[in-house]
């Protein structure tokens, strides 16, 4: 008998943002591709991590998380959006937001339950449902506006839909969710009596005066809802593994024993340094990354255009899909391949983001980076006129 991968090898790939950073890093080019943002950790974050070394916190903690970060968490939470957490039994700190949503799945969804996913699509909100054993099922957001139909969500419900994921601000599309939105989703949500998972995790990089409203304070929602978040973009430590989710207790236990069994725990002392971090930064700190990365935002789109590359102006999150239809190439990936050998600047092909052929002539450019490097990339992408 040889041996041989399992059968559930074949779910899980290299995905296609690894795939042009490893072609970005041969080259020594701008990785415009990966959303790791290369700004400073707070001080107080990083202090307080090291204080926590320095003072025990090296051991296992609970495995839904230290009580210093949940109830940090859960303040933060009701200081931002207004909900009422109890911090002992409705949080689930994890291994990132990425950990927090897997834990979810393997909690609420059984193989073959149908979840209703936005197009474009994070990747891994995909992969992590069929690694989990759920069917992804596609609803298309229509550009420039990224907006959508009561008739394309009912289209694709059946017996088996169980839940709804909501992405706000998304990845890669930049769409915050209005009120509006989330109400008829909370509507359809309740009809069909589905499990509503969001991923917040850009909740504070909002641009032109947007939003950002928590789908499970829509009324109705809560119980239904499981928001799922973290620190590693806020924070710039997307290394540290942090992100937690909130929902009903109903839901919880099962949740964190699932990160019992996959994480034990996320690391202790990083979970110290995050507690500090979202009780002393204030309102200041959350609006200056948003004025921020709205500077960097229209520096991008600027040079995108003067590209003839359209840009679809993102309201949040630090992405941006451009059209590059006029480039070379047969596919996404062959033309953010001509525009990586170039100018050396990396973006991800707009195929990682469809189901279908629909991302061929999209690209998603990433500009959470200094501005130095920023600027670089803009020159470069200019000359590609
Ligand atoms: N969710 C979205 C929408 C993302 O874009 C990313 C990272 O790019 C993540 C989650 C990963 O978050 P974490 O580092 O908390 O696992």
């Amino acid at each position: 008998m040889a041996l041989n991968l399992s059968s559930r090898h074949e779910l899980v790939r290299q995905s296609e943002i690894r795939n042009m950073s490893v072609e970005c890093d041969r080259m020594g080019g701008i990785n415009l591709s990966q959303g790791i943002s290369d700004l400073a950790v707070p001080k107080c974050v990083m202090m307080a991590a090291q204080k926590a070394i320095e003072g025990g916190y090296n051991s296992y903690t609970h495995f839904s998380g230290l009580e210093e970060l949940r109830k940090a968490i859960a303040e933060k939470q009701k200081k931002y959006t207004g909900m009422d957490i109890d911090p002992e039994n409705e949080i689930v700190v994890s291994a990132g937001s990425t950990g927090a949503f897997y834990c979810a799945c393997l909690a609420l969804l059984n193989p073959g339950d149908e979840v209703i996913l936005f197009e474009p699509y994070y990747g891994y909100h995909k992969t992590t449902l069929v690694a989990a054993g759920a069917v992804p099922v596609y609803v298309r957001l229509s550009p420039p506006e990224w907006t959508f139909t009561d008739e394309s969500l009912e289209s694709v419900v059946s017996g088996k839909t169980r839940g709804i994921l909501i992405n706000t601000p998304a990845n890669p599309s930049g769409k915050v969710f209005s009120k509006e939105e989330l109400d008829r989703i909370a509507e359809f949500a309740s009809n069909y009596d589905l499990f509503v998972f969001t991923d917040e995790i850009y909740e504070h990089f909002l641009y032109d005066g947007k939003e950002h409203i928590a789908p499970a304070t829509i009324p109705g929602m809560r119980e239904r809802t499981i928001t799922i978040s973290g620190l590693s973009k806020t924070f710039s430590i997307t290394g540290w593994r942090i992100g937690y989710s909130i929902c009903d207790p109903k839901w919880s236990r099962s949740i964190g024993y699932f990160n019992d069994l996959i994480y034990v725990c996320a690391p202790s002392p990083l979970q110290m340094g995050v507690a500090k971090g979202l009780i002393d930064l204030d309102k200041d700190f959350y609006q200056h990354i948003s004025q921020q990365f709205q500077r960097k935002r229209d520096m991008v789109c600027n040079s995108l255009r003067e590209a003839n590359l359209n840009p679809f102006v993102p309201e949040g999150a630090y992405y941006i899909l451009a059209d590059i239809s006029r480039i070379p190439g047969k596919s996404s990936n062959e033309r953010c391949l001509y525009i990586l050998r170039e100018i050396g600047v990396a973006s991800v092909p707009g195929s990682a983001f469809y189901h279908d052929k629909s991302g061929e002539k999209l690209a998603r450019f990433c500009f959470a980076k200094e501005d130095y490097v920023l600027s670089e990339a803009c020159t470069r992408l200019k000359s590609l006129k």
